[in-house]
């Protein structure tokens, strides 16, 4: 089944509006629960509160980040564990995150590990800068986040990981990556999964595109025969931009 996924990042800017959001979502993701995945991803202090709205709903919860120890001195941070309690997926190793706190491919494959093997569902976020893409060297910095970052996945963790190709330079930018291109990238990737954990796991692995999606450009990523989703940024805080965008794939997986 696709995976549509809301990225509220930092937003919106207080809880009322977070709730407000996502009664707008629940009502439409609850009609379109059997062709698509709806996850929406809110700031930390709001997953409680967004938990008991969204309960029965059908709509799933993640969180933003996470942190690879299970418990103990480190101020700040949120296990796996912790989150297990109230999400089923976390986000990991987004750009903003690996441009702005610095998370390495190391840090990366840590958290990717540790979230999987307490049963959350991952995120797993690649892309290249757009100094990168312009040098025609995606392919080679894509490669090389996936393999880092999968390295200590098990293919007995295939079913509860994904994989989002998101050029950074799309991201928030209104410039979309063009179909085909995303589209080779997500075959790269596939193929790199199947290398690493075998090509039967690989195929449970889902592959969303993400960067600048919104309504009127979702259906060209989803028709990619290796496109599973989509996750979304800027337009999941419009509530009814979000809902297009969830109605859109449902109707394109309903007909494959
Ligand atoms: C994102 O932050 O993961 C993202 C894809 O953002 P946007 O949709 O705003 O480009």
């Amino acid at each position: 089944m696709p995976l549509v996924a809301a990225n509220w990042k930092m937003n919106p800017s207080n809880l009322d509006d977070a709730l407000d959001l996502v009664r707008g979502v629940m009502s439409v993701a609850r009609g379109q629960a059997q062709n698509v995945e709806v996850a929406i991803f809110p700031p930390f202090p709001w997953l409680l509160s967004v938990s008991d709205l969204i309960i029965e709903s059908g709509v799933k919860l993640g969180a933003q980040n996470v942190f690879w120890e299970m418990k103990g001195a480190y101020t700040g941070e949120v296990s796996p564990p912790m989150l297990k309690a109230i999400c089923q997926w976390v986000i990991v190793g987004h750009s903003e995150r690996r441009l702005y706190l610095a998370e390495t491919d190391e840090m990366i494959a840590k958290k990717t590990a540790a979230a999987l093997s307490a049963e959350l569902g991952v995120i797993m976020c690649v892309g290249e800068l757009a100094d990168h893409y312009d040098a025609g060297m995606s392919e080679q910095i894509v490669s090389g986040q996936v393999r880092a970052g999968l390295a200590s996945v098990a293919a007995d963790d295939s079913a509860r990981l994904v994989i989002a190709y998101e050029p950074v330079w799309a991201i928030g930018s209104g410039r979309n990556a063009d179909p085909e291109f995303a589209y080779k990238t997500m075959r790269l990737i596939r193929r790199i999964v199947g290398e690493m954990i075998g090509a039967g796991a690989a195929r449970k692995v889902r592959i969303l595109y993400g960067g600048s999606v919104k309504a009127s450009n979702v259906q060209q990523y989803v028709e990619l025969p290796l496109c599973d989703g989509v996750l979304v940024g800027g337009a999941s805080l419009d509530a009814e931009e979000f809902v297009k965008i969830v109605k859109t794939t449902s109707e394109v997986y309903g007909h494959r």
